[in-house]
């Protein structure tokens, strides 16, 4: 018997970071790129802008078109201007953590946007503190800043370089100063980060999706352990820290990224698609069609339908106007929140025999419910096809599941999870094949979610020192 795991942890880190330079409406195209960039955090926004002098700030809570209108936008004056969108939280105090950070030291403001996880902030913290630094917020963000702040913002490339050299995970950084903006990356590359050039502009960016919205030209990627310099005199760049090692985030390309996106110098939907016919490789179902759950496995059943040679069908409806100001029902409706935005077509499921393609099964209890709505609506067979290997291990370095014990394949086999699932069948492609289908050099991944293997030593982020949630 399978119980259900523990509910998501407080803290969800999973950020998007946007930058601009040169341009008279900064703050306008960073609230675009923020807005294309929204899938990656829906608690939190914030814009941070500069003339050169004045440096003006905008965060709250809420998606990036609550937080923002006309008016806030026109008050955030400059030609630079840095964003950041955070993810979901339930915790407390939460607007103090919304970012960019923002600070003023030695006369030199310094603004930060951060994606990613630092592994070690609980102990530089713990350290900073014993010397008298005072932190205004939980976040493990904020250690970047005071480490800055410690090394003189006013030597600003060596503060960075030093600031690199002490913090370990990830990082994916936007940092703003009165006349200039910065980007950087962890050694290892862990999340992404893009260049783009609008007209004279320069632009920063988790995600290109965001420079084709405010129609950028993509440059290149920031590379990991290099720092890019945009200011008056251009953009260069120098090698804050040596990289001898890629771990990019494989679940970007799996789930969070958006599917328009190149990111680590692939297109998201077809290495999704790529992950669908790879499946077909590897099993061989007899069905009547293969569906999504929109959105999330949709590529990957564009993938495996193409390649298997079976129908695809579109047998869910989506409600997109969802959100969350949506009334509860004051009775206890069982399973609301979830019909309430997917409702299978009885027509298209009653008798038949139905694959349901999904990227990724984390803790199981979507799913379940999910499959439970097929099963009603008919379904005489269902598999379900799973575009990635079992996540058997908690992310640290900035996916949302990073605590031990809320992952259903952590301590279940594949059958355990079939038979919780309620499901006929149920294959999660290889990990091999998973690394086939990417192309390229097949040790440029992390995969720590899926083989335990963590590319920088976690024992900080576990251990005594751990940030409080
Ligand atoms: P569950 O059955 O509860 O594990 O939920 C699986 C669904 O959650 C899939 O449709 C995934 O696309 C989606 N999912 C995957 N990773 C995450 C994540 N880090 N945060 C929220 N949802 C996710």
């Amino acid at each position: 018997m399978i119980s259900i795991p523990r509910p998501w942890p407080k803290i969800r880190e999973e950020c998007g970071v946007f930058g601009i330079y040169g341009h008279p409406e900064a703050a306008k195209l960073a609230y675009f790129g923020l807005y294309a960039l929204q899938h990656r955090g829906q608690e939190s926004a914030g814009i941070i802008s500069s003339d050169g002098k004045n440096v003006r700030e905008f965060k709250a809570m809420g998606l990036v078109s609550e937080v923002f209108n006309e008016a806030r936008l026109k008050e955030l004056k400059g030609h630079l201007a840095i964003g950041h969108v955070r993810y979901s939280t339930t915790g407390s105090s939460i607007l103090q953590n919304a970012q960019p950070f923002c600070i003023r030291h030695s006369g030199c403001a310094l603004a930060l946007a951060h994606n990613g996880n630092i592994v070690n902030a609980g102990a530089i913290r713990h350290e900073l503190e014993a010397r008298g630094s005072i932190f205004q917020t939980t976040m493990d963000s904020e250690v970047m800043v005071h480490l800055l702040a410690r090394a003189g913002i006013k030597g600003l490339e060596n503060a960075i370089t030093s600031m690199m050299g002490a913090v370990r995970g990830a990082y994916s950084v936007v940092i703003g100063t009165e006349d200039s903006i910065i980007g950087l990356r962890d050694p290892f590359g862990f999340r992404p980060l893009c260049i783009g050039r609008l007209g004279k502009a320069y632009v920063l960016s988790s995600e290109t999706c965001a420079l084709d919205l405010i129609q950028a030209e993509y440059i290149r990627d920031v590379a990991p352990g290099e720092v890019v310099i945009i200011d008056a005199n251009g953009l260069r760049s120098f090698k804050g820290i040596e990289s001898h090692k890629r771990a990019h985030c494989i679940f970007e390309f799996i789930y969070f990224a958006r599917p328009d996106s190149y990111i680590f110098g692939q297109n998201v939907y077809s290495f999704r698609k790529t992950l669908g016919a790879a499946l077909a490789k590897e099993v061989d179902v007899k069905a009547d069609f293969v569906m999504p759950f929109p959105d999330s496995g949709n590529y990957a059943a564009v993938g495996y339908a193409q390649a298997a040679k079976i129908p695809l069908e579109l047998a869910v409806i989506r409600n997109h106007y969802v959100d969350r100001t949506f009334i509860q029902p004051s009775q206890s409706m069982r399973d609301f929140g979830v019909r309430v935005k997917l409702n299978p077509v009885k027509e298209m499921i009653y008798g038949r025999r139905v694959i349901i393609m999904e990227d990724s099964i984390v803790r199981g209890t979507t799913s379940l419910t999910r499959i439970r709505a097929i099963r009603e609506a008919g379904a005489k067979e269902i598999t379900m096809l799973v575009s990635c290997p079992p996540i058997r291990f908690p992310c640290y370095y900035g996916i949302d599941f990073s605590t031990s014990g809320e992952l259903i394949a952590e301590n279940h086999s594949v059958e355990e999870i079939r038979r919780f699932l309620e499901l006929d069948r149920l294959h999660y492609l290889s990990i091999d094949a998973m690394l086939k289908s990417a192309g390229g050099d097949p040790n440029r991944f992390c995969l720590a979610c899926f083989n335990g293997h963590y590319p920088v030593p976690v024992d900080d982020y576990k251990g005594k020192f751990q940030l409080e949630q």
